[in-house]
C-alpha cells in the first residue's frame, strides 16, 4: 500500500510546487538594447579605430598560422586559403553608413546621400580592400598558397566583383565562387561548406578559412578558421 501511494503523493506534491512556482514567478523584464544607441556605438567602433585593430589582430593570427603551416606541408601538397568577400576582403562601410545600417535589397545607389541598395553598390565595384586581409592574401600568394573567394554575392555580379577585387590589389587568385541558381535558397553555411568540399575534391588542402560571419566558417573543410569582427549585420 505504501509502495503504491508514496510515489503518487510525491508526484502530486511536485505538481503543486510546479503550479505554485509558475503562479508566483514574475515575468522576467525584457531588456533589449536601444537601436539608436547601438547605431552610435557601431559608428564609434568603426571610426575610432577599434574595428581596424580587431581586423588586424585576427588576420595577423591567420598570417602566423599560414606561415607556420606551409613549412610542414608534405611534398606535392596543394595548400589553399579560403576568403569570404564582404566585410572580409572588401569593406562596404560607405554603403552601410549612408543607409544608417538598413539593408536595401533593390533599387539604385546614391552613395553620397542614400539610399544605396546592396546589388547596385556591389555592381559599382567601388568597395575598398580590408587592408589586413589583402596583406594575408599577398602573403599566401608569395608562399605558393592558392586563394579562393567564396561569396554569397550572386553569379550575376561576377564581372563587377572580379573588377573590384583587381582594382584594390587582389591579383592572382585561383577561384571566385559566387552563389549560382543551384544554391538558391540554401543557407550561407550550407552553400559555402559544399563549395569548400569541391575545392578539396580538386586536390587542395584548405589550411585556413577566414570570414566575418560564423556561417562562413561552420561546416568544416578547413584546418583552421578565423572569424573577423562584424557587429554591423548578421547572415545565418
Ligand atoms: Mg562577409
Amino acid at each position: 500500500m505504501i509502495r503504491r501511494t508514496l510515489p503518487a503523493a510525491l508526484l502530486a506534491l511536485s505538481l503543486l510546487a510546479g503550479c505554485a512556482h509558475q503562479a508566483m514567478a514574475p515575468a522576467a523584464p525584457v531588456d533589449l538594447p536601444n537601436l539608436g544607441v547601438v547605431k552610435g556605438q557601431l559608428v564609434a567602433y568603426h571610426d575610432g579605430g577599434a574595428y581596424d585593430r580587431d581586423l588586424a589582430r585576427v588576420a595577423g593570427e591567420a598570417a602566423a598560422w599560414l606561415k607556420a603551416r606551409v613549412t610542414t606541408l608534405p611534398a606535392g601538397a596543394r595548400p589553399a586559403l579560403v576568403l569570404d568577400i564582404d566585410e572580409t576582403s572588401l569593406t562596404n562601410w560607405p554603403q552601410l553608413k549612408v543607409n544608417d545600417f538598413g539593408y536595401i535589397k533593390a533599387g539604385g545607389c546614391d552613395i553620397q546621400a542614400g539610399p544605396c541598395s546592396s546589388p547596385a553598390w556591389e555592381m559599382m565595384g567601388q568597395a575598398a580592400a580590408i587592408v589586413p586581409t589583402l596583406a594575408l592574401f599577398r602573403q599566401a600568394r608569395a608562399a605558393g598558397v592558392a586563394v579562393f573567394f567564396i561569396t554569397g554575392r550572386p553569379e550575376g555580379e561576377r564581372e563587377a566583383t572580379a573588377r573590384n577585387l583587381a582594382a584594390v590589389g587582389y591579383e592572382g587568385w585561383a577561384g571566385l565562387v559566387l552563389k549560382g541558381t543551384a544554391a538558391h535558397g540554401q543557407s550561407a553555411a550550407t552553400y559555402k561548406t559544399a563549395e569548400r568540399a569541391k575545392i578539396e575534391a580538386q586536390g587542395y588542402t584548405i589550411i585556413a578559412n577566414m570570414g566575418d560571419q560564423d556561417s562562413d566558417l561552420a561546416g568544416g573543410h578547413a584546418e583552421r578558421t578565423f572569424k573577423l569582427a562584424n557587429p554591423f549585420y548578421f547572415i545565418p
